[in-house]
């Protein structure tokens, strides 16, 4: 019917104003694109002698983000450090993105722009470029696919079935930040909606160490030089990245490689501001590192004979590497040392997100 499509084609033309305002502002790619954005489908020069990696993930606002505790332009950034930590924990360097949204009516351009404003700011860094994607409008929440590939040489290639009894785990940075970010940003969300309705109260800044933990979980950084550092040195000989908790991910990365583990309590490398914050909430700071999900860091693990080299090249990096455990035979499964040296059974209770949402 014309009315239909006279609708239909505004909204195919401003489509095609938003891509192209896009690709504009964030499409300028190097000499190995033959095509980015514009033609049915991008064409890449491949390197000859690497393996590519192909990564996914999809965002649903709701279920991932909440746009009261977050801005557009963190949720761009975030959706694409989830990316980038997956091509680190292979030991890889990212090269192309690609980016579907769905688009809440009621948005305008510049929001847009301020999403993929975010998405490139994670991704400059690294020397990623954008290549295509799909636009599609929604009738109410916002949705993010992001695909990014890397690549990896061959015999360097990092997986999650290498781990060996008797080698050492390792991770990154410090864990548990992420989390209590999370609950500072949620406090202050729901302290401001209060406030909104007792008319004239104010809320009270959070001290800066409490900033810090809010923008660990609004800024991770992907840990891509620590992957490829561990592959080009082939002391890694299983990783993952620990974007649904410490607990839940080492689970992921023992059953894939038939072992057991066995973490110490008191070498999970917590931070300071974690630390005063789980004492000023009374909770116990361990809770937060093996729950938390989004820390983005690298768990590994390395044979006892690289432990000195692993360590030496650490201090290159600019995050600490942590031996937090060992790797144990499968028939002892998961187990935890607790601060008075009582090994029990290590409780898997890492971020869901779909709780139960997924009819499975
Ligand atoms: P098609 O109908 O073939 O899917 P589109 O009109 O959707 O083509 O896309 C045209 C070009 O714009 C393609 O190169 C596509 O990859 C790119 N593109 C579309 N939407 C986006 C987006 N949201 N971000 C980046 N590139 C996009
Ligand atoms: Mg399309």
């Amino acid at each position: 019917m014309p009315p239909r499509i006279a609708r239909l084609s505004t909204s195919r033309l401003r489509e095609f104003a938003l891509i192209a305002d896009l690709s504009r502002r964030f499409g300028k790619t190097g000499r190995s694109v033959l095509r980015g954005i514009g033609d049915d489908a991008a064409i890449i020069r491949p390197l000859p002698g690497y393996l590519s990696l192909l990564t996914t993930d999809l965002l649903a606002e709701g279920i991932h983000f909440d746009l009261a505790t977050a801005t557009v332009e963190d949720i761009g950034y975030k959706a694409a450090v989830a990316n980038l930590s997956d091509i680190a924990a292979m030991g890889g360097t990212p090269q192309y993105l690609l980016v579907s949204v769905a688009i809440p009516t009621g948005w305008t351009g510049s929001e847009v722009q301020r999403l993929y404003r975010g998405l490139m700011k994670a991704c400059k860094p690294h020397g990623v470029e954008l290549i295509g994607g799909d636009t599609s409008a929604s009738q109410r929440d916002l949705f993010i696919s992001i695909t990014l590939t890397g690549i990896v040489r061959p015999h360097k290639v990092l997986t999650r079935d290498g781990a060996k009894v008797g080698d050492l785990l390792y991770v990154t940075g410090t864990l548990g930040d992420s989390l209590a970010g999370l609950n500072l940003l949620a406090a202050r969300s729901r302290k401001r909606s209060q406030a909104g309705r007792r008319k004239h109260a104010g809320t009270e800044p959070e001290p800066v160490s409490m900033r810090d933990l809010i923008d660990r979980h609004l800024h991770p950084s992907p840990r891509i030089a620590a992957g490829r550092m561990l592959t080009s040195q082939g002391l890694a000989t299983a990783a993952i990245d620990l974007s649904d908790g410490l607990s839940g991910d080492l689970a992921h990365l023992c059953e894939q490689s038939g072992v057991g583990a066995e973490i110490q309590a008191s070498a999970l490398p917590l931070s300071r501001q974690c630390r005063v914050y789980a004492a000023s909430r009374k909770t116990d700071p361990i809770r937060l590192a093996l729950t938390g999900g989004e820390d983005y860091e690298l768990l590994f693990t390395v044979s006892p004979r690289n432990r000195v080299r692993l360590e030496r090249l650490g201090l290159r990096l600019d995050c600490r590497l942590s031996c937090i455990g060992i790797v144990r035979p499968k028939a002892s499964g998961l187990r935890l040392r607790d601060e008075n040296g009582t090994l029990r059974r290590l409780a898997v209770t890492s971020y869901q997100h779909f709780q139960n949402k997924l009819p499975l």
